[in-house]
């Protein structure tokens, strides 16, 4: 069983709807022994009246509560960081003050604004909006240091409401090789989001499997950490589109991912 890397629970993401009850009994039911819990932390995000920095004290106690509770159930302790170019510093700061087992870098603003909330940056062609998306990403794994997953890179075409638009290697192969060349350098983790998948196909894009061309180019420059992440929120879609994943994988060649323990990556075979 691939491990499901990424997830939220209501009690420290204010967007997510499941308890971590709710969420260990699907991943029990769904036959997994392990699940990565990835809470928000949005450092200087835009006011728009919800909790995104949650005490990282209260997070590490509660941690400890959590497994004691779920003792036959292993327990990821993660967090991920909303990534803006002036909060870098901080981010990588904040990441080493409680121990945790993994920490995912996201880029859910573009150019300052949700985009989930504020669409007018889909009135820009496509390839422009991706360039700069990717852009950012790469700019992200240059500055940081203390993290261990670039999460969801293609984020940025979940609301549109364009379907034949797709975040494509081709559209941008430079920015995304300096992604590439941060994150292989640095012995980071290529997300692929599950929950990307299923929002795509859920929306009736033409497309939502992953560009293989951009998982080709990942692995020809030396890229060999893919990690999965449903990004589950609420109760049913945890490991949504996995099996999916895992086949595009194989048919790619790949033939493991990693999820990460300690800030230490362990392999799982595909
Ligand atoms: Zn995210
Ligand atoms: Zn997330």
């Amino acid at each position: 069983m691939i491990t499901d890397g990424h997830n939220h629970t209501k009690h420290f993401s204010p967007d997510a709807g499941q308890s971590i009850e709710e969420l260990v009994s699907e991943a029990k039911s769904k036959g997994f022994n392990r699940i990565g819990i990835t809470e928000h932390y949005e450092i200087d995000y835009p006011e728009d009246g919800l909790n995104w920095m949650f005490d990282l004290n209260d997070y590490d106690r509660t941690f400890d509560q959590w497994h004691k509770e779920f003792s036959d159930f292993e327990l990821l302790k993660g967090i991920e960081f909303g990534y803006q170019t002036h909060v870098a510093e901080e981010i990588d700061k904040t990441s080493m003050l409680i121990p945790f087992d993994v920490v995912l870098l996201s880029v859910h603003l573009f150019r300052g604004k949700d985009f989930y909330v504020e669409r007018e940056c889909y009135e820009m062609p496509a390839k422009d909006l991706h360039t700069e998306y990717i852009s950012m990403m790469a700019e992200m794994c240059e500055k940081c240091d203390n993290f261990n997953v670039a999460a969801h890179y293609d984020y940025i075409n979940r609301y549109t409401d364009k379907k034949d638009d797709f975040v494509t290697y081709d559209e941008c192969p430079k920015e995304f090789d300096r992604f590439f060349e941060a994150l292989i350098s640095k012995e980071k983790a290529l997300e692929i989001n599950t929950k990307s998948i299923q929002k795509h196909r859920e929306g009736g894009f033409s497309r939502c499997l992953p560009d293989a061309a951009i998982l080709n180019r990942y692995r020809e420059m030396g890229g060999k950490l893919i990690t999965l992440g449903s990004d589950s929120h609420f109760p049913g879609t945890l490991a949504v589109s996995f099996n999916d994943a895992v086949e595009y994988l194989k048919s790619l060649g790949f033939t493991e991912t990693v999820y990460f323990k300690d800030r230490k990556p362990y392999f799982e075979s595909l």
